[in-house]
């Protein structure tokens, strides 16, 4: 019998490919770029940056049996993260990026293996799903299969976080409700007001909406669980449920983040989910506001380095 997982992530592993270019290309525009090659997709970027933060972790994916396949068990096995793999008959994911010189990027993602995942094999993975400490899961994979994770682990007693990325028009009322933490970031949790509620929020006005009525907004998504709305350079805004405070003083606060010069901010949120899940799977009994903490100080160090699932740091949560 082997130890369980602190922190179970199902979600996608793509092969990214990136080209830098000037501008972004236009309609019948060909441009030159400068091309790399590396690993990606929000599933596999979060295990790596939730390993990397220290916590025992299992990533559950689909891959194809290609080049990218092998690529994803490799990576794995470097960062001592157990996989769980449904074998798909077709080719592992794969996304193409073009990034301007400002940073603007447009992504075209071929799911290829990652729509394989389904409902029935990840009913399977029952032991696993119900032994972590908590389950971190994004909207990369079928969403039917999502939501087996999500009640399979809520059966079992494990924390359930989604990550509602990307924004998705369809994310589905009951993956809501299978919810314990939800952390979108400012466009998600504008799609997701405008889906799922009356409200309508420019998400460039967020940063300066005032906490009470975030507070409000993050109750009427979320009435049960916590709400983290990550804000960039901004940090994250928290919404607890009034008598669900966890040790915390306040319902509802903002967590500033650390100040850095980016080089690259390419997989941020996920550095942010993963170091998130990590710390709080470390030492759930600590006050919540603290795995925030750590969470923003891992992202902001993400941002210092090149690459999707390369850049994640190694950076252990410390629990004294
Ligand atoms: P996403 O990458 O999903 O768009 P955000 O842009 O909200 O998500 O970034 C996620 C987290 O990464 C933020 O909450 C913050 O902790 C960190 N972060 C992002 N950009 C910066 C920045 N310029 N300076 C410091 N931290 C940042």
């Amino acid at each position: 019998m082997t130890a369980p997982h602190h922190v179970v992530v199902v979600g996608s592993f793509n092969v990214d490919h990136v080209w830098n270019c000037r501008s972004l290309p236009r309609r019948g525009e060909t441009l030159a770029g400068r091309y790399h090659t590396g690993p990606g997709g929000k599933g596999f970027n979060q295990a790596v940056a939730a390993a990397r933060a220290g916590a025992s972790t299992a990533f559950l994916c689909a891959l194809g049996n290609d080049d990218g396949g092998r690529q994803a068990r490799t990576l794995a096995e470097s960062d001592g993260i157990a996989l769980r793999v449904h074998d798909s008959a077709h080719a592992t994911g794969t996304a193409g990026i073009y990034v301007d010189e400002a940073g603007n990027n447009t992504i075209v993602i071929g799911a290829g293996a990652n729509a394989d995942l389904g409902a029935a094999w990840v009913g399977r993975q029952a032991p696993v799903l119900a032994g972590a400490r908590l389950l971190l899961a994004q909207l990369e994979s079928p969403l039917d299969a999502v939501l087996e994770a999500m009640r399979l682990a809520r059966a079992g007693g494990t924390m359930t976080m989604l990550n509602p990325a990307p924004a998705n028009a369809e994310c589905l009322r009951e993956l809501l409700a299978a919810a314990d933490i939800l952390t979108p970031n400012e466009t998600e949790f504008t799609a997701l007001l405008e889906c799922h509620t009356s409200h309508r929020v420019d998400s460039d006005a967020l940063v300066a909406t005032s906490d009470a009525q975030l507070h409000r907004l993050c109750r009427t998504l979320l009435p049960r669980g916590s709400v983290v709305v990550t804000l960039g350079a901004a940090g994250a805004f928290v919404s607890h449920r009034e008598d669900l405070t966890r040790g915390d003083a306040e319902a509802f606060y903002r967590v500033p983040a650390d100040r850095v010069e980016p080089v690259d901010t390419t997989g941020a949120g996920d550095a942010f989910n993963g170091a998130l899940a990590a710390s709080y799977a470390a030492a759930p009994e600590r006050a919540f506001a603290l795995h925030v903490r750590f969470a923003n100080r891992y992202a902001a160090q993400s941002t210092q380095h090149v690459g999707a699932a390369s850049g994640m740091p190694h950076l252990a949560v410390e629990i004294s």
